[in-house]
């Protein structure tokens, strides 16, 4: 969520800063803005939406210099409009500074300053920040000082990067809450909030942590504690190529990253499946193999998609581990003040690694003693780095801000966790050899999915005009109708609802008419004659039926409008499956509503605030 790019070098800074506000582009933002220093000035440039409406601003009042900052902004204070864009600047146009996160206690510093005689420009809680440090810097104190002096009177969360005027030779960033990375490249130096904004000119990276700032200059990169203490940082190659965040061919990242899967879910399981012993290899599990061992209860916490396959982590451990398993939203986990016993393990699972409210109930659970192990696809991201243990999906970077691949590796990797449990518990040898031999055979089921794309477009020709759907499933696939409906409202912004197929009786069966189109997922399994007299239910108050079946299956075929067939597998691992028509189906309807699919309106990838 919103993105921070600075610079300082050589090359021409406006091009460097915008293709690394492009990279960054993805997260989700609405208006963008750069500062560059030069001749004791500043220069600002600042626009509402997507940056190629900055880009035609710079053409018109172009800038340059040695130093600069640029931002995509992600609105929590102020309307997304030019002023409230970032950089913001203080009354004496000397600072420019921009922001991730949030200053929880701006109203109180805002209040003050003004009394002080600051005049505020904008909406945002960011300004007071900028204000604060010109106001110490009118008594004195150094630049780094008063930029130490101001966030240490700050409440709430930030990324930030600032430059003064009277020294161009400098950036400041620091970081509490906001992920924050300083390149190190050969007389020329970087910071920013995601390494793909960099990645272009340096592989040579330190991630900061919170409580630390970073002095920035030319010629060398000082980190130490926003209390001033020095801090030994390491430095890291990065290990990605550019090649994978581009669109390789396809129309959109999200397509794109559907069509990947059959090789994301083989990724995810790569080196950790031994067949012969029918059981899972974890091997970033070390440090708490003791713990989940011997776990009594599981906790999970996670946000949108990623709560979704803890639903699904929930139904596996309990079917096959058999120890009690409670999913919750992680923002209610962190302020709920939650039970948490000896015995238990704690799971999060973030995409981005950064999400704030999974990383503060993951601070939650340690603090209150908790093992906790992570799953995250972003190498290095905080809640990575955070947790006692974990296993990355190594799906590569997900640019769509619908999560689509990152889903079916989270599945996966939860499959493999509750394989390597229950055969350390008391499933059979035999039994983890047929689940072996299954998740090996997904990645060629999954790509047969991935040909039905034309039948798929088909109904979405059909449905797309729909102002509502609903999805429903049971048992496995319950957590796959919510998912369903998740997609198809994250992107083509038609209202949908995803519920347990049983509990439609209890209140959405009042919607149905002949308007409504409902989707099955009705696959073989225990629950199935069930499902099929819910379409039954359905079909009596004309509802239009998409049915997800396994194929075969033609009982089905006489009761749905359309049926979407797909192989079939083990219970457990049916969710991986199933969700790929929908993924896909969700897909080609906001394509025909002409929606931008990949950065949809208001959503940010990462959520970085609470
Ligand atoms: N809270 C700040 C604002 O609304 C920063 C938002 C962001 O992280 O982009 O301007």
């Amino acid at each position: 969520m919103c993105g921070i790019i600075g610079y300082l070098g050589k090359k021409p800074i406006v091009p460097v800063l915008l293709e690394g506000l492009k990279r960054l582009e993805y997260r989700g933002y609405d208006s963008a803005g750069i500062v560059t220093l030069s001749n004791g000035k500043i220069n600002l440039v600042k626009q509402a939406g997507k940056i190629s409406n900055l880009e035609s601003l710079l053409a018109e009042r172009p800038i340059n210099g040695v130093a600069g900052i640029a931002h995509t902004r992600w609105a929590t204070h102020g309307v997304p409009n030019s002023t409230n864009a970032h950089p913001h600047t203080d009354c004496g146009n000397k600072f420019a500074l921009i922001h991730n996160g949030i200053i929880e206690n701006f109203g109180a510093i805002k209040t003050d300053l003004i009394s002080k005689g600051h005049e505020f420009k904008t909406q945002t809680d960011t300004e007071a920040l900028v204000h604060l440090i010109e106001e110490f810097y009118k008594h004195h104190m150094p630049f780094e000082e008063a930029v130490r002096a101001a966030l240490l009177q700050v409440e709430g969360t930030y990324g930030i990067a600032v430059v003064c005027s009277d020294e161009p030779d400098v950036i400041i960033a620091a970081r509490k809450g906001s992920p924050l990375v300083v390149g190190h490249g050969d007389g020329e130096n970087f910071v920013a909030s995601d390494v793909s904004a960099i990645i272009d000119h340096t592989k040579q990276v330190s991630y900061l942590d919170d409580d630390e700032m970073a002095v920035v200059r030319r010629n060398g990169i000082e980190v130490k504690t926003i209390s001033n203490l020095p801090v030994q940082k390491q430095v890291e190659q990065v290990a990605f190529e550019l090649g994978r965040i581009e669109k390789g061919g396809y129309d959109h990242f999200m397509l794109k990253e559907i069509m990947e899967q059959p090789s994301t879910i083989k990724d995810a399981m790569r080196g950790r499946l031994i067949k012969d012993e029918g059981i899972a290899r974890l091997g970033g599990m070390h440090e708490v193999m003791e713990a989940l061992l011997n776990a009594k209860r599981f906790l999970i916490t996670a946000c949108g998609t990623s709560w979704h396959a803890a639903l699904i982590g929930e139904y596996m451990l309990e079917e096959f581990v058999r120890v009690p398993v409670e999913v919750e939203y992680a923002s209610e986990f962190r302020y709920r003040d939650p039970v948490i016993e000896e015995n238990n393990v704690v799971i999060v699972i973030s995409q981005s690694g950064e999400t704030a409210d999974t990383l503060a109930a993951l601070r939650e659970a340690k603090r209150k003693g908790a093992s906790v192990i992570g799953i995250c696809n972003v190498v290095g991201s905080t809640i990575a780095r955070d947790v006692h243990a974990g296993a990355y999906l190594h799906a590569g970077p997900e640019i769509g801000v619908a999560s689509t691949k990152a889903f079916t590796s989270q599945v996966t990797l939860l499959a493999l966790i509750t394989l390597f449990l229950a055969r350390h518990r008391n499933m059979s040898a035999a039994k983890g050899a047929e689940i072996v031999q299954e998740m090996a055979a997904l990645p060629e089921k999954v790509e047969k999915i991935l040909g039905l794309r034309e039948q798929i477009k088909k109904i979405a020709q059909l449905y797309h005009m729909s102002n509502n759907f609903l999805y429903l499933g049971r048992g496995y696939n319950f957590p796959v109708a919510l998912e369903g409906a998740l997609k198809l409202k994250e992107i083509s912004y038609i209202h949908a609802e995803g519920y347990p197929a049983a509990e439609m009786k209890h209140g959405p069966i009042a919607l149905i008419d002949e308007n409504m189109p409902v989707v099955f997922i009705a696959t073989k399994d225990s629950t199935y004659e069930k499902i099929v007299s819910n379409i039954e239910e359905v079909r009596a108050r004309r509802g239009k039926v998409i049915a997800i079946a396994t194929e075969g299956d033609e009982e089905i075929g006489k009761r749905a409008d359309h049926v979407i067939y797909i192989p079939q597998t083990q219970q457990m691992l049916q969710p991986i499956l199933t969700i790929i028509p929908l993924q896909l189906l969700a897909y080609y309807i906001a394509i025909m509503r002409n929606c931008d699919v990949d950065q949809p309106r208001n959503l940010a990838k990462s959520v970085t605030v609470e």
